[in-house]
């Protein structure tokens, strides 16, 4: 296994890295609320993640889901398979949750992009990580009320549909942080940039309403960014959100 990297970003806050693919870890006391859980071969680096913040799978009071592509979902069956955890999606992602349809990128929209700095090395490496799997949560529901949840972190889910029809950031308003999933990311293996910008395209199910999300971000009081991929950002959203856009602009 890997040794996941954890870097804790405001108290009791913390964003942990697996397999070119983040998740989160908030605390509440014994409490853990998880945000994502990394590709299926990301399990034993999930668990050590909450062994390096001195936790056990079975103190996670919740996992949270941003969208439900297999690098966000792919431990959570191993993680239910130890531990009795409640899992939350927005609304509309539940069918995805549970199977009923997909909204991911596949081998017939990247192959023709293999070509590109990074995409093959990148493509190995995740097959490796069971990329090809096809997750599903079945236990998944939606959040079991409106606004704050009652969990570690009192997280607000900001539904942010786009890059799959149910995609949900979350915001931490005591910390200012925002968990922002794969709307808005800092890097990736496969962009040739670092800082605050959007995936390519072809990984989203409707680009023109990912960067329309990004309208929903930008009022949030948050000055730290914890994306699905690359590295924790931190300053205002407003400047962040400017950033990505003028990248789209560039590119
Ligand atoms: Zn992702």
């Amino acid at each position: 296994m890997k040794t996941p990297t954890v870097t804790q970003v405001a108290d009791n806050t913390y964003l942990a890295s697996g397999t070119a693919v983040n998740w989160t870890l908030i605390t509440d006391g014994d409490a853990v609320t998880l945000i994502d859980a990394g590709f299926p071969a990301d399990l034993p680096a999930v668990e050590e993640s909450l062994r390096m913040i001195g936790h056990r799978i079975e103190q996670v009071a919740a996992i949270l889901i941003t969208h439900c592509h297999v690098d966000h979902i792919g431990s959570i069956p191993g993680l239910l398979r130890r531990a009795d955890i409640p899992v939350h999606v927005a609304p509309p992602e539940v069918g995805f949750a549970h199977g009923d349809y997909r909204e991911q990128a596949g081998p017939l929209d990247v192959i023709p992009n293999l070509w590109r700095p990074g995409f093959l090395t990148w493509t190995i490496r995740i097959a490796l990580a069971g990329a090809m799997k096809h997750v599903r949560v079945p236990t998944a529901t939606p959040f079991p009320r409106d606004g704050a949840l009652d969990l570690p972190g009192k997280p607000v889910p900001v539904p942010t549909p786009g890059h799959t029809s149910g995609h949900c950031c979350y915001y931490l308003p005591d910390v200012g942080v925002l968990a922002t999933g794969d709307t808005l990311v800092t890097g990736h293996p496969t962009s040739q940039t670092s800082g605050p910008q959007l995936l390519m395209p072809m990984f989203s199910h409707d680009h023109p309403a990912t960067v329309a999300a990004l309208d929903t971000l930008e009022p949030l009081a948050a000055d730290t960014l914890l994306p699905g991929h690359g590295i924790p950002h931190r300053g205002d959203i407003r400047t962040a959100v400017s950033q990505a856009r003028e990248r789209l602009a560039t590119h």
